[in-house]
């Protein structure tokens, strides 16, 4: 482990936000996840790019390479973006954290030809209902007849380099973005325009193809957590892990195991756990915490790596005895030093609010 590994220190630290991508089918939600992880690579190829289980995370350095003059890093200490790889609002509303949403901000994904459509509609009950701050990212702009693309620019920079017409046919299509957003109750305005992001939604005209625009929002995602949620994501990296199931799956050597997001405290390799159940808590003690293997190093046999802890925010698979039985969307709690029924008693009040949900939808 290297010295400048987060989860070696003992205070309070700030985590990662963890994003969630929602919007109408075909509009764009897998694109646009593809193209900030692209850009991430991109941009990040100088450093090393960490591989995650169920989440891509984009640090602080990697938006600001691909932000440019948008982003003074300075400006932060939050240390990045996890953004959730599986988009959608059945994973939004399935990955839950405390009885809330497991993503603490999310990007509403809407085709600026298609404009709101019924999955936008869901996901905007969907955020209203868990209070989660949202921005709109407009996709799709370069489809606008006539578009002239200019590769990875900050949206302005394009959108002014547009002739008239091109311009007057987006700004047509963004307002009518804007007064849906109105007609469902959300004060809303290009992002650029937006003073109080807690007031108001931010549009942001981004082209999944063309990268157009992924600086914007990028910047706004960051800006927007470092001012509205830095309090929520002070925690003790030092203590017990918790954290959402993700998925339960099968995996060579190891058997059952739970692809995982951390979302406070760690998980060490020799932690006793409980995790949500078809039946009621499991407890178990870990037998490994798993990592995809760098990229750059030599692919080998195996696919994984072992790691001894993994802080929050951030994904792993963790592979233990008796886990047939846990669910996608349960809850898992380190015990450590904590009081074990104390510990249960949290997973079972979890678990109850998970089936009392599912019984609602
Ligand atoms: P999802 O169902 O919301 O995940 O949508 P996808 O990411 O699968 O995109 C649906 C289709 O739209 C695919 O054919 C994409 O290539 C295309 N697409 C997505 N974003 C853009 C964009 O910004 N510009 C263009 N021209 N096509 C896009």
């Amino acid at each position: 482990m290297s010295d400048t590994d987060p989860t070696t220190a003992t205070d309070d630290t700030l985590r990662t936000p963890i994003v969630a991508v929602l919007g109408h089918v075909d509009h764009g939600k897998t694109s646009l996840l593809d193209k900030i992880r692209g850009s991430a690579v991109t941009a990040g190829e100088s450093g090393a790019i960490t591989q995650h289980i169920g989440a891509t995370a984009v640090p602080l350095e990697v938006i600001s390479e691909i932000a440019g003059d948008l982003v003074d890093p300075t400006d932060f200490d939050l240390p990045g973006l996890l953004f959730i790889d599986t988009p959608g609002h059945h994973s939004f509303s399935t990955l839950r954290s405390r009885g809330g949403a497991l993503a603490d901000i999310a990007i509403l994904v809407v085709d600026v030809n298609d404009g709101f459509q019924p999955q936008t509609l869901e996901a905007i009950d969907i955020l209203k209902r868990t209070q989660t701050p949202f921005i709109v990212a407009a996709n799709k702009i370069d489809t606008v007849p006539g578009w002239n693309p200019n590769e990875g620019q900050p949206v302005q920079q394009t959108m002014d380099a547009q002739s008239d017409r091109v311009q007057s046919d987006l700004n047509e299509k963004l307002y009518e973005i804007i007064g849906e957003l109105s007609d469902n109750g959300f004060s809303a305005d290009m992002y650029w325009r937006v003073q109080n992001f807690q007031a108001n939604i931010g549009v942001v005209p981004v082209s999944a193809e063309t990268s157009e625009g992924i600086p914007d929002l990028l910047t706004v995602m960051m800006g927007l957590s470092q001012r509205y949620m830095k309090e929520e994501m002070e925690i003790d990296t030092s203590g017990p892990g918790v954290g959402t199931v993700l998925e339960v799956k099968d995996t060579q050597g190891f058997g059952t195991t739970l692809d995982a997001i951390i979302y406070d405290g760690t998980i060490r390799n020799d932690d006793t756990i409980v995790v949500g159940g078809l039946q009621g808590p499991i407890i178990t003690d870990v037998r490994a915490l798993l990592r995809p293997r760098p990229l750059e190093e030599i692919r080998t046999e195996q696919e994984f790596e072992q790691v001894e802890q993994v802080a929050a925010a951030d994904g792993v698979k963790i592979a233990a005895p008796d886990l047939d039985d846990a669910m996608a969307g349960a809850p898992i709690r380190v015990i450590r030093d904590r009081d074990r029924s104390e510990v249960i008693a949290e997973v079972e009040a979890e678990l109850a609010e998970i089936e009392v949900t599912t019984q609602e939808e």
